[in-house]
Order: structure tokens, then C-alpha cells, then sequence
């Protein structure tokens, strides 16, 4: 085994994997260790990948040539694009997964990446040196529980739920990851003394059943997509010509009952969240069902989504009911759902509290500011799912590329640009309090970051990076040519005596129904006719939003040197300058975004930034 690389990824988990790929895919030699190496990629809990803004975020890993959405698409056993009723700027792609198959799909593209190596084991401690600047010490190597030493320039750590890991169900407590799994009991320990403020936060899984002992005849069938819609843009090509891999399956759809309600108020007495015995807070957004039935008392069901986490496996996920209420009382509360009177429990529901730092740490690069390359991503930034730590680890396995080859570009990506630059500035500005996940809600810029142009807005960003291989590169440019004759093919074209342009503009228009009618525009691919049509539906607010961004861009775009003493800051209020000092904004926007902080103060600022310059 090589004792010397570039970069360490520290867990194969959904952030891990990205970052030794983006960081392998740049050139830098990686070593990803991982307590188990079969469990990369392992999703720990939903079986499924994308969703609400989740899959405008896989698009846009996609986009700039990361591994997710390949993943899925060869993984995926039901497609649906979610929001379909709604604006093009709210549709988000989910795929149910297989998700052994998704793990291995993750593994076996690692494989492929040249200068990657996968190292069974622990780390247990991060070793730094000074930097002999004022940056602070700097990575030197990393430590495994066995001893192992490896030398390298940068660490990222990806840890997920397993910092000090406590599952809980009902009154037991178990040290883990995640069921099944070690907790990591080291690492914690090793970032205090670097100086790192920790946090304790959790999160939960519902019951997992046996296929046969439900009676699906209950539920209500919830097929996918007559036509599904792939992740990848190396897939997308011919839109629905594209058919997935894998055999597609159904999930169902069933409810809780107040019979059950009245179990769960029973027993809340039992429930570590409301017994005391979890301090942490979880995600409000993902509620367990006892947070479900005490938070939304009025209620009188909530949904119960059967999902198979696979294609050859018995398991069936129950979509719905987190909880970490004692065995009896889950046993009792799935009896009393219709058509689960038999069902066999083959996995009980738990919660795990873990340790997180807090991502006002971090830059927006994702490196901690204290240890010069030391970056960190996904979980243990405190926040939740696979697709925001995803999102993390391209950033940071980006970054960390580049410090390693000595090259000092930030690679940070804006909040007009994509959700991971919402994600990433949300972050280092607003310390999540919970869990943090995406909605469409936190970007302001919404209409300009849809799932269908990710690749617009982004693959020219990853070519010029590196990220992007030549085949993306050709498709990206053919689809984009194609998009201009279809744009072109459209001048000259009427349809009830107007122009074709204008009559797309109706709401109860779509681009079948014009190609239907223009023959010369049959030929344009279906894609690149939803493309065009959103683009002309929504024109007049995309231009809105267009100018919006430009008038900020000028904030944004005027970035605050790290060696700014903001103590020394003429006539900036106290609060402002602790604030500035702790949160170290990127730039004068990023600088109005933390909480607490006024124009006026951003004002100031500004002043002595060009005092400074001068
Ligand atoms: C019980 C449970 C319930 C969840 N519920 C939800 C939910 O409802 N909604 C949601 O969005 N998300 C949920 N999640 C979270 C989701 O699984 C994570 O957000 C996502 O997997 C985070 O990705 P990650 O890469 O940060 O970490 P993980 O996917 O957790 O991967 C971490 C990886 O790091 C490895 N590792 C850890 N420490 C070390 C070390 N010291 N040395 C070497 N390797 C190490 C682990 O072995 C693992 O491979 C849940 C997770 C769990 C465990």
C-alpha cells in the first residue's frame, strides 16, 4: 500500500465518493478510506435519489461531470419527475433506487477513476504541522485506528452519521453509525483539539417489512413515469428515447390512522426525543411520525409511502413513519395500518445523534478556516441527504485538488448559479440549527435554476476546471447547437395566423402540440423543444431575474481579502465586527446575508475594503 498521497477522502459515504472523484478526475492522487469499502455509497436510509430541489442539485453535480446521477440512472427502479402540475422551475427529478445496486454503481465508477485508491480502515487522527504564515498549521498526514500512517497535503472529511454515533430505539441506545455499523469514536476528539466548535444533531429511519407479509391489495398503486426522465445529461439524449437499465417497479400509497395516533401519544412517555434521553435536534422538515403526530395534533393520517429498496431483496422501506419509538410500540403501530395486519418487521425504525461542526468554520471552499488544508463535507456540516452531501464533496474535492497542485483558485460557485452555491452560502452564513436540507423555497433565483438547464448554467464551468471529460464536452455542444436551429427553425413559423413563438407563449400551448402543427420543427428534438418552450414561455421573468442578478452581481462580485482585520474597521458597530470577524464573509453579498448585519454596516465595510485598495 502507497503511505503517501495528495489527498485523503475520510468516508466512502455520498460525499466522500464525489470528492475523491472530482479531486482523482483533476489529478491529484487520492486515497478514500472508509471503514468498509462494500459499504460505499451505501444510502442509509430512503431508498431514493433527487426530489424537490434534491434533484436540481443532482443535476447539477451531473452537470459539472460528477458521479451521482450515472449512479442513479443505472440504479433507478421507478422515475418520476415530482411538480410536474406546477412551473418548470419547481420540477424535481426523484428515482427510487435499488440500493445495493446503487452502491455498487457508485464503486464501480470509482474504479474507473486513474490515481484512486480505496484503503479499508479508520482514521482516528489528523495530523497537522505548522504553516510558518499566518494561516495557521496546515494537514500532514492522517492516522488510522490501527496505526497506518499516510502523508498528505489535504484531509476532507466526509464522516456522515458515525462522530460518537448513538442509535436509539425506544429506551436502548447502541453505539453506530448506522445500524449495523461502528460509530467512529477518534475523529471527534482530534478536530476539538484543532480547535473545532462541535455540535450534536439527529436524524431518524422508519421500519424496514417483508415483501410478502404485506397486503398490497390496500395500498394504492404509485407507478413512475410512462417515460422517464434519466439524470444524467450523458443519457439525455433523444429525452425519451432513454430506457432505464433496470427492470421499473411501483411503490404504494397507504395512511396512519388515529387508532395509531393514539398508540404514539401512549407512548411518548418512551420516546427518546420527548423522554429526554436525545438532546439533538432533528430535521423539522423530515419529522418522525411521534414529531408528526404531537406537531400536527389536528391531523387525523399522515401518508405511508411501501417503497422496495430493491429488485432482489425482500425489504420494503415504509416512507413516512421514522421513528424511534420502542419495538412493542412500533410492532404495534404498523398492525394497525390497513393491509400491514401481517407484516413482519425486518428492521425496526431508530434514530442516530451524531457530531457535526459548525459550518461557520468552513470557507466556501469547504476548508476549515483554522487548518489550511483541512476540508470537510456533507453530514458533518450539519446537513441532510445524499444529495446535499453530494453537492459538498464536488466543492470540496474540487478544492482540495486544486490547493494540493499549489494552484490557489476558489472554486465557489454563486447563488444565481446553482443550488450547492445556495447550499454552500446558506452554510458559512446562516449556522443550521437543524439538519439542513434543500427546498426550491431557500433560492431566490429559482426560475434561473431549473433541472432542465443544469448543464447551461454549469458544464462550461466544469470544462474549464477539468472536471469535464471530452464526451460530455461534444454532447453538451451538440445539444446547444441543436437549440439554436431550433430557436432559428421557429423564425417564419405561424400558427393560427401568429407567430409560432408568440402563440407558445399561452399557457395551454406546449412544444408537442407546435411541433405537431409546424412540420419543419418536427425534426428538433423533443429536449431540445422543452427547452426552447420554457425558455420562451418564461421569458419575461427570466429577464427579470436576470437583471436582479446583475444588479447584485457587483456585491457579489467584490470579494474580501481573508487578511482583513475587521477590528480595525473605522466606525463599524462592535456586533458587526465580531460577527465579520467569526463569519468571514466572501464577499460584500455574502457579507448582507449573515444575520444581524445591516446595509449600513456592509457600507462601512465597503469603504475601508476601497481605502484599503487604494
Ligand atoms: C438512521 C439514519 C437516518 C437518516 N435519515 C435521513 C432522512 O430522513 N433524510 C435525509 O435526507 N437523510 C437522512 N439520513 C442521512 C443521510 O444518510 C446522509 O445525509 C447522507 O448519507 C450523508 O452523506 P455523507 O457522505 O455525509 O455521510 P454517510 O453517507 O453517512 O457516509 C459516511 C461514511 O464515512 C465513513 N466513515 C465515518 N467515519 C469514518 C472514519 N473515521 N474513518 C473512515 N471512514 C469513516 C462511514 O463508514 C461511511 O462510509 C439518515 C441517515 C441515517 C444513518
Amino acid at each position: 500500500m502507497k503511505r503517501d498521497y495528495d489527498i485523503v477522502v475520510i468516508g466512502g459515504g455520498h460525499a466522500g465518493a464525489e470528492a475523491a472523484w472530482a479531486a482523482a478526475r483533476l489529478g491529484a492522487s487520492v486515497a478514500l478510506v472508509s471503514m468498509d469499502p462494500h459499504k460505499i455509497g451505501q444510502m442509509s436510509c430512503n431508498p431514493a435519489i433527487g426530489g424537490l430541489a434534491k434533484g436540481q442539485m443532482v443535476r447539477e453535480v451531473d452537470a459539472l461531470g460528477g458521479l451521482m446521477g450515472l449512479a442513479i440512472d443505472n440504479a433507478g427502479i421507478q422515475f418520476r419527475m415530482l411538480n410536474r402540475s406546477k412551473g418548470p422551475a419547481v420540477w424535481g427529478p426523484r428515482a427510487q433506487a435499488d440500493k445495493y445496486k446503487y452502491a455498487v454503481e457508485v464503486q464501480r465508477i470509482l474504479a474507473t477513476a486513474q490515481n484512486l485508491e480505496v484503503i479499508p480502515g479508520e482514521v482516528a487522527d489528523i495530523e497537522t504541522e505548522p504553516s510558518g504564515s499566518a494561516a495557521g498549521p496546515s494537514v500532514r498526514a492522517v492516522k488510522l485506528a490501527d496505526g497506518t500512517r499516510i502523508t498528505c497535503r489535504c484531509a476532507i472529511v466526509t464522516t456522515g452519521t458515525f462522530l460518537r454515533g448513538l442509535m436509539h430505539t425506544g429506551e436502548s441506545q447502541t453505539e453506530g453509525g448506522r445500524v449495523g455499523e461502528a460509530a467512529a469514536k477518534g475523529l471527534s476528539g482530534c478536530l476539538e483539539k484543532m480547535g473545532l466548535e462541535m455540535g450534536r444533531l439527529k436524524t431518524g429511519t422508519p421500519p424496514r417489512l417483508k415483501r410478502e407479509s404485506i397486503d398490497f391489495t390496500r395500498f394504492e398503486l404509485q407507478p413512475g413515469d410512462e417515460k422517464p426522465m434519466p439524470f444524467s445529461y450523458l443519457n439525455e439524449y433523444g429525452d425519451f428515447s432513454w430506457v432505464p437499465p433496470l427492470r421499473q417497479v411501483c411503490c404504494w400509497l397507504g395512511a396512519t390512522n388515529e387508532a395509531i395516533h393514539a398508540i404514539i401519544r401512549r407512548n411518548l412517555h418512551r420516546a427518546p426525543m420527548y423522554s429526554g434521553q436525545i438532546a439533538s435536534t432533528g430535521p423539522r422538515y423530515c419529522p418522525s411520525i411521534e414529531d408528526k403526530v404531537v406537531r400536527f395534533a389536528e391531523k387525523l393520517s399522515h401518508q405511508i409511502f411501501l417503497e422496495p429498496e430493491g429488485l432482489d431483496t425482500d425489504e420494503i422501506y415504509c416512507n413516512g413513519i421514522s421513528t424511534s419509538l420502542p419495538r412493542d410500540v412500533q410492532d404495534e403501530i404498523i398492525r394497525l395500518v390497513p393491509g400491514l395486519e401481517k407484516a413482519e418487521v425486518l428492521r425496526y425504525g431508530y434514530a442516530v445523534e451524531y457530531d457535526m461542526v459548525w459550518p461557520t468554520q468552513i470557507r466556501c471552499t469547504l476548508e476549515t478556516k483554522r487548518v489550511a488544508g483541512l476540508f470537510l463535507a456533507g453530514q458533518i456540516n450539519g446537513t441532510s441527504g445524499y444529495e446535499e452531501a453530494a453537492a459538498q464533496g464536488l466543492v470540496a474535492g474540487v478544492n482540495a485538488a486544486k490547493y494540493a497542485a499549489g494552484q490557489h483558485v476558489d472554486f465557489i460557485l454563486r447563488r444565481d448559479q446553482a443550488y450547492i452555491g445556495v447550499l454552500v452560502d446558506d452554510l458559512v452564513t446562516k449556522p443550521p440549527t437543524e439538519p439542513y436540507r434543500m427546498f426550491t423555497s431557500r433560492a431566490e433565483h429559482r426560475l434561473h435554476l431549473r433541472n432542465d438547464n443544469a448543464d447551461a448554467r454549469l458544464t462550461e464551468l466544469g470544462r474549464s476546471i477539468g472536471l469535464v471529460d471530452d464526451d460530455r464536452w461534444a454532447r453538451f455542444n451538440a445539444r446547444k447547437e441543436e437549440i439554436a436551429r431550433g430557436l432559428a427553425a421557429l423564425v417564419g413559423q405561424k400558427v393560427d395566423g401568429i407567430a409560432a413563438a408568440d402563440w407558445l407563449r399561452r399557457s395551454e400551448t406546449n412544444w408537442t402540440l407546435l411541433s405537431e402543427t409546424c412540420p419543419a420543427l418536427s425534426p428538433i428534438d423533443p429536449d431540445v423543444g422543452r427547452q426552447i418552450e420554457i425558455r420562451i414561455k418564461y421569458e419575461g421573468y427570466i429577464h427579470r431575474q436576470d437583471r436582479q442578478i446583475e444588479r447584485s452581481a457587483q456585491m457579489e462580485g467584490k470579494l474580501i481579502p481573508h487578511s482583513v482585520d475587521y477590528a480595525k474597521v473605522v466606525g463599524l458597530r462592535n456586533e458587526a465586527k465580531q460577527k465579520f470577524a467569526k463569519f468571514t464573509p466572501h464577499s460584500l453579498g455574502q457579507a448582507l446575508r449573515i444575520s444581524g448585519i445591516t446595509p449600513a454596516d456592509v457600507s462601512v465595510l465597503a469603504i475601508h475594503l476601497d481605502r484599503r485598495e487604494r
